[in-house]
């Protein structure tokens, strides 16, 4: 029998209006079993593990995806899958954190929500729930279908650290246009068996240092000095630099300047796109050139998602700054397309 275990961390999945505030408040997950009957019908076993209290997601932190990865291990042999219930706004960010966290994974952990509360009428969460399930617990002659983690939202099936929250008033409420959907539900669960990710070689991994000392600069054109300068001044060890199209900055020496003194003093410029199709070239443009050669690093066609939290777990995890840019620019858990 095929075990799933489901952890429940809040989000408006589970939520109801107050009556009182007319705000939406977590109710327990005994509801959301009252308001999906068809929980009881599935061919396979699943437990719950609720948060207490249950968090909008908001309110996710590093904190938290440590604690995550925790009962993650703590389980990882008795189940056969996990599905993390959780709120849509930052479900992107947490899934991309658990998939650098979790090394060599070969079960499926499955993240999803829902844009209403599973108890209205006109709710997604009970399909997004109930294929979530599906898919966590597919297995094929013994070994999971989808050994990665990723996102199940209005029958698509994302890869975690491609995904981001694009649309916050449709169902439809995630893209990774970087990255083909690694299933579709209609009719049919139809699995693209071509781009899920393999299990790694070796024994699986949980690392749980993050550091979360990480600066962000987005440019605009007319941005000013002193905008720039308390960017990279702040007290960090890594800036995201969000670029024009394929990785392209003003060239003003004042900028190209500053950039270097950040540079100088041990900071890493990580470079990725404003766009969020394609990828940042180095040395495609002039404008772009100049930052490859004083060490500008490429963060290819990563989400920002993606950026942050690898960033959080490289830091936590190594100290060299060499290493930890050269594993920057490394496909570490199918999160960037290198050429
Ligand atoms: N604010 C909610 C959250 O992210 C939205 C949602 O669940 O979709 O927790």
């Amino acid at each position: 029998m095929t075990n799933v275990l489901i952890i429940y961390t809040g989000g408006t999945i589970g939520m109801v209006t107050d009556p009182k505030s007319g705000v939406l408040v977590p109710f327990n997950f005994d509801q959301i079993t009252d308001n999906v009957p068809e929980l009881k019908r599935l061919d396979y076993n699943f437990k719950v593990y609720s948060f207490d209290p249950l968090i909008d997601s908001s309110n996710m932190s590093p904190q938290i995806y440590k604690e995550l990865v925790s009962l993650i291990q703590k389980n990882y042999e008795k189940y056969d899958g996990f599905v993390i219930l959780h709120g849509s706004d930052t479900m992107s960010f947490t899934a991309s954190a658990l998939s650098f966290m979790i090394e060599n994974l070969a079960k499926p952990i499955i993240l999803t929500g829902s844009q209403l509360p599973v108890n209205g009428i006109r709710t997604d969460a009970k399909e997004n729930l109930i294929t979530a399930l599906e898919i966590a617990a597919a297995r094929k002659r013994g070994k999971a279908v989808v050994p990665e983690v990723c996102i199940y939202f209005d029958y698509k099936l994302f890869r975690g650290n491609r995904s981001f929250k694009y649309n916050s008033d449709k169902f439809e409420a995630f893209r990774s246009p970087n990255c083909p959907v690694l299933a579709e539900a209609g009719v049919h669960l139809e699995f693209n068996k071509n781009d899920i990710l393999r299990p790694g070689d070796g024994p699986v991994k949980f690392h749980k240092k993050l550091d979360s000392a990480i600066g962000v600069l987005k440019l605009y054109p007319g941005i000013s000095p002193q905008i720039v300068k308390a960017a990279l001044n702040a007290d960090c060890k890594a800036i995201i630099m969000e670029t024009f199209g394929s990785g392209n900055t003003s060239t003003e020496d004042w900028f190209l300047e500053l950039l270097k003194e950040a540079i100088a003093d041990g900071k890493l410029i990580l470079n990725i796109s404003q766009c969020k199709v394609g990828t940042v070239a180095l040395g495609r443009y002039e404008t772009s050139r100049q930052l490859q050669e004083m060490g500008v690093v490429s963060g290819f066609d990563m989400t920002f998602e993606a950026a942050v939290t690898k960033l959080m777990f490289l830091l936590g995890n190594f100290t060299d700054r060499k290493k930890i840019a050269q594993l920057l620019e490394t496909n570490l858990r199918g999160e960037m397309t290198l050429a």
